[in-house]
């Protein structure tokens, strides 16, 4: 088994791989996506009916403690849900549009300058370092322009005065048994 696999690496610390972990461990690595713990509970069980929530959450806390994945916040955009991505990814920064929530992943060059830059400034050894960038998608600064100008056209109609009252009609006077002719 590849030493830089997931599996291998937790065989390695002597983890035992239940059927459970396993399952997880794949949808965390092979998903590729930012997965909080309810949807890889989710998708956990449509391998495996019998699992747990309570497995999914240690298992993840496992993992977590091992090293083997990361636990992100993704800037808070889903509150205080937390998501989880293989650390057996080559480091990117995370790309959060705070108004639709899609993720986008930044690999490159200037991520290992900063890290560099920030080692001899401070004489610091990096052992993690997690990018977050918040803001809007292209989609949604489209969308965010037009509710701009909707509502400044809204802003901008001339208000209409509070419509009057309609004049109350006097109640009809009960009729009492009198004769008109009287
Ligand atoms: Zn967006
Ligand atoms: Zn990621």
């Amino acid at each position: 088994m590849a030493p830089d696999s997931t599996e291998g690496s937790l065989k390695q610390r002597g983890v035992r791989l239940t059927r459970q972990r396993q399952i997880l461990l794949e949808l965390i690595d092979k998903t590729g996506s930012h997965l909080d713990a309810e949807g890889l509970y989710r998708l956990a069980k449509e391998r495996d009916p019998k699992l747990n929530r309570v497995t999914v959450y240690r298992t993840l806390k496992m993992l977590k403690s091992g090293g083997l994945v990361d636990e992100l916040d993704l800037m808070h955009y889903g509150g205080d849900q937390h998501y989880y991505e293989t650390r057996l990814k080559q480091e990117h920064a995370h790309v959060i549009c705070l108004r639709c929530g899609k993720v986008e992943e930044f690999y490159g060059e200037p991520l290992q300058r900063l890290r560099r830059q920030i080692e001899s400034h401070f004489a610091f050894q990096v052992l993690l370092a997690r990018t977050e960038v918040g803001g809007y998608c292209a989609h949604c600064q489209t969308l965010r322009a037009r509710e701009v100008e909707e509502l400044r056209k809204r802003l901008a109609e001339p208000v209409e005065p509070p419509a009057k009252p309609a004049p109350r009609r006097a109640p009809a006077k009960t009729r009492r048994g009198r004769s008109e002719r009287a």
